[in-house]
């Protein structure tokens, strides 16, 4: 079946490792932790979350669904990686942030589902997959008209590789050796490509960068050549 091919057992297997340390705000995952605030916001500005219907693909340990539940969204998480969903499931149990998780590849909920949600996210996710391309189409298929959609991925530019590769991987050691590979990395113009060609409207972009010595993490619209957000909408005419 075609949907279950999109997916590279190599990556999946990368994130049931790290499981165990998820939620643990120091680890491996630490960045994930760090721009979640910032990311959030974003999405409720354009969205409010409060009382939609969200879908967070590759939702992992469940760092995003839970803050959006938290802001009073209904959220389905959605990952192929089973020890992240334990995870996710264990803190939910222990937060009493409801979400519903699922192991299911995009594609097929795409089939089982469509014309389901409000709102999607799939963020950190794209470039861990075969076929990017096919997931932003699944997204668009699981889209109500008039729906929302958020992608965030990193850039593929010679200062993505010294960042988020050299920087993050080799000198900070944020992250593992081998979380990424730069081959990988999505430049913004192909993304909105599929995007378009997926009959989703573009509506706006941003950069998300880091300050390796303030250590902080900010959005901003003028950098998008590491990590980016796009926000997207499936028009209610379509
Ligand atoms: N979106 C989350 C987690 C990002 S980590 C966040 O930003 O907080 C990347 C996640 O993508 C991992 O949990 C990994 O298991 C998942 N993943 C990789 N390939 C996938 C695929 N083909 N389908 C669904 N999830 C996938």
């Amino acid at each position: 079946m075609r949907s279950a091919q999109n997916v590279d057992p190599e990556e999946v297997a990368k994130f049931e490792q790290l499981a165990s340390r998820w939620w643990d705000p120091e680890s491996e995952f630490k960045p994930l932790h760090q721009i979640n605030p910032l990311r959030l916001n974003y999405i409720d500005e354009r969205v409010s979350l409060a009382g939609k219907k969200v879908l967070d693909v590759g939702c992992g340990g469940g760092i995003l669904s839970e803050s959006m539940a938290l802001r009073g969204a209904t959220v389905t998480g959605i990952d192929m990686g089973a020890a992240p969903l334990s995870v996710a499931r264990l803190h939910s149990m222990e937060s009493g942030v409801e979400v519903d998780y699922r192991r299911i590849p995009v594609e097929e909920l795409a089939e089982e589902i469509p014309g389901t949600f409000d709102v999607i996210t799939c963020l950190e996710m794209l470039e861990h997959v075969p076929d990017p391309a096919s997931i932003v189409t699944a997204c668009r298929k699981l889209l109500k008209p008039g729906g929302k959609i958020f992608f965030a991925t990193l850039n593929r530019t010679p200062k993505s590789w010294l960042f988020a590769i050299v920087g993050a991987e080799y000198i900070l050691k944020l992250l593992p050796k081998g979380t990424h590979e730069h081959s990988k990395f999505i430049k913004p113009h192909e993304l909105c490509e599929w995007m378009r060609h997926s009959n989703l409207t573009v509506n706006d972009m941003t950069g998300m960068t880091y300050n390796p010595l303030t250590q902080v993490y900010r959005l901003n619209k003028n950098d998008t050549s590491v990590n980016y957000l796009i926000y997207g909408s499936l028009e209610e005419s379509l």
